[in-house]
């Protein structure tokens, strides 16, 4: 690392710089022993149907409690180790056992579980699922798996027929963080994908500014044009969901709905009273 980032000399010579190199070290050892003695949890966050705050399904997001350190800091380093592949298998396997307790407490809520990198590319990847699926009893329609664009758009090709070999299985596809990674427009129109979802990004600019709104706006019509379910993310405030609503996006996750949850927690909120019940006023689509 030391000598990637430009030689010893120029390492010492920057204190901040080698701080954060050790600091790096320190938490890439952590992340490994946190991976050995399993202490990840899987939370659960909602996806709620706008209409009517009905809960539709959840998606698991990973936590290492007592790190300080959320997922989006650590799993790329369990991606770069290679970990993802065990920490991720775990992930499946859990998430699924998981959603089989929730319908066996009368909750048959559909699970998403996020795929890195290297899990899409593993060649056991869709036998882990058709196993997992198998071993606790859950259809294969209840479990939708998420991949990013930069995800896919390393090799276009081989994620295609991967996306295909699972969706062969009956589970479905999410595009996740959609806009947020290169050339998806060249791309998106052939991902055997089902479900849309819009980064968080987009929902917030898009009551900020006119001009964001727009592109909120062609994303969404864009995913129904494409006969795909469109997901919106990142839904904080109760503008975020008349404005949702009246762009016809029916689904949404965020922190206002629902926050993440343990997964005890997730059959007691299935009922999300409604946010903002009602038509659009003209101040809804007003973005200023
Ligand atoms: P993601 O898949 O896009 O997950 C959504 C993230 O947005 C979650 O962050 C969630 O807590 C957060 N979020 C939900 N509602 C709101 C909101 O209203 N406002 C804001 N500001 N944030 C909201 P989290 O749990 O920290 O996860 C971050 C990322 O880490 C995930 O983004 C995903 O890319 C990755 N990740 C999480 N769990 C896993 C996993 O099991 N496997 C893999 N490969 N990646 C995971
Ligand atoms: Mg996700
Ligand atoms: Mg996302
Ligand atoms: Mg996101």
């Amino acid at each position: 690392e030391a000598k990637r980032a430009g030689g010893r000399r120029a390492v010492t010579s920057h204190p901040r710089l080698l701080a954060s190199a050790l600091e790096r070290t320190e938490l890439e050892r952590r992340v490994r022993e946190a991976a050995e003695s399993r202490d990840f949890e899987l939370h659960h966050q909602p996806v709620v149907s706008l209409s009517d705050g009905r809960v539709l399904g959840s998606e698991a997001l990973l936590r290492w409690p007592g790190s300080g350190v959320g997922p989006a800091e650590f799993v790329p380093f369990l991606e770069h180790s290679g970990l993802i592949l065990e920490v991720g298998a775990w992930v499946l396997d859990t998430a699924l056992r998981q959603a089989a307790a929730w319908a066996a407490q009368g909750a048959p809520l559909s699970v998403a579980v996020n795929l890195s990198p290297r899990q899409l590319v593993d060649t056991q990847l869709v036998e882990r699922v058709r196993s997992g699926l198998a071993a606790h009893g859950v259809p294969a329609d209840r479990l939708t798996l998420e991949v990013t664009e930069t995800t896919l758009l390393r090799d276009v090709d081989a994620a295609v027929e991967t996306l295909a070999a699972l969706r062969a299985t009956g589970v479905h596809v999410a595009l996740d963080d959609f806009g947020t990674g290169y050339s998806s427009l060249a791309h998106l129109h052939r991902l055997p994908i089902d479900v849309l979802k819009v980064d968080q990004a987009f929902v917030r600019a898009a009551t900020v500014s006119p001009r964001d709104q727009a592109v909120l706006r062609s994303i969404v019509a864009l995913g129904h044009e494409l006969g795909l379910t469109v997901v919106a993310e990142g839904v904080q405030e109760v503008a975020h969901v008349h404005l949702l609503r009246a762009l016809g996006c029916g689904r949404a996750q965020g922190f206002l709905l629902a926050p993440p949850v343990r997964s005890e927690d997730v059959p007691r909120v299935v009922d999300v009273p409604p946010v903002g019940a009602g038509s659009p006023t003209a101040d809804d689509l007003r973005a200023d």
